[in-house]
């Protein structure tokens, strides 16, 4: 089997230091914990930025250049930017951050109801941020959260604005998007083209489950504190160790776990 991608989220838009004070905010505890991550077996981050008075998703270009300057300076990580829109939901502020040229950047391919707002992503969005990554080489990750996001995807191959192969991450067990459920990720799994890579990040409780099945499956695994803060139940995480529980259960399953440049490979960036 492949050997094993293991993404980081470390920090998201939601978790604070009130809900755990392990979670990265500023550029400095995001680039130590990027070091950490890679140490444990992380090959991909995936970065947000906060403002750092109230802990706030920003949208700032400045402290996103801070943040992939100083990880790309420590670590040899694949960089994969955010383009999420917790922060901002216009294109202009969505894609100022994409002419740092990372290798990745996220794309989430249609809208769904977050638990308290609208996530949306209109089909003119989404086609210009692909647009930019294509123009940038950036590889985008294809952010699923239902079904037929990769039928918005597939669209975007089709009119050239994406280059194939795709890399799709399943955002499985968020409320109010697909449930996090086996069935749910083999139907996935099976209906992306076969010469995709894909990833699966669950959300809370479901993170562990959905990574141990993605390992045994043949995808990769996106852990952190972005989609769950503890470790087990009453106990908070860290970024870092969860990166090496996933390690961990890897090496059981008999799985060697890629390095950077390995997973740059398997993923043809
Ligand atoms: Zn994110």
């Amino acid at each position: 089997m492949e050997k094993l991608i293991i993404t980081v989220a470390p920090t998201g838009s939601v978790p604070t230091k009130k809900m755990t004070p392990h979670v990265p905010i500023t550029p400095d505890e995001i680039i130590h914990t990027a070091m950490a991550c890679e140490a444990a077996g992380a090959s991909v981050i995936h970065i947000h930025a906060r403002n750092t008075e109230d802990q706030s998703p920003s949208t700032e270009f400045s402290v996103f250049e801070e943040i992939y300057n100083g990880v790309k300076e420590k670590t040899n990580l694949i960089i994969q930017i955010s383009t999420g829109g917790r922060a901002g939901t216009a294109y202009e502020v969505r894609n100022e951050r994409l002419i740092l040229k990372p290798e990745m950047a996220s794309l989430t391919t249609g809208s769904i109801n977050f638990p308290n707002s609208v996530y949306e992503n209109s089909p003119q969005l989404i086609k210009a941020l692909a647009r930019d990554m294509q123009r940038l080489n950036i590889k985008p990750e294809m952010e699923i959260f239902d079904t037929g996001m990769i039928n918005n995807a597939l669209s975007l191959v089709a009119n050239g604005f994406v280059d194939p192969p795709l890399h799709f991450d399943f955002v499985l067990g968020l409320k109010g998007a697909l449930p996090a459920t086996i069935a749910n990720l083999v139907h996935l799994k099976n209906t992306i083209p076969p010469d995709s890579t894909w990833t699966v990040a669950g959300i809370g409780p479901a993170q562990l489950p959905m990574n141990t099945h993605a390992i045994l499956m043949g995808g990769h695994v996106r852990v952190g504190l972005e989609d769950n803060i503890y470790f087990s139940k009453g106990e908070l995480a860290t970024n870092e160790r969860l990166v090496e529980r996933v390690a961990g259960l890897a090496k059981i399953f008999g799985r060697e776990v890629a390095n950077p440049d390995e997973a740059r490979e398997i993923m043809h960036l």
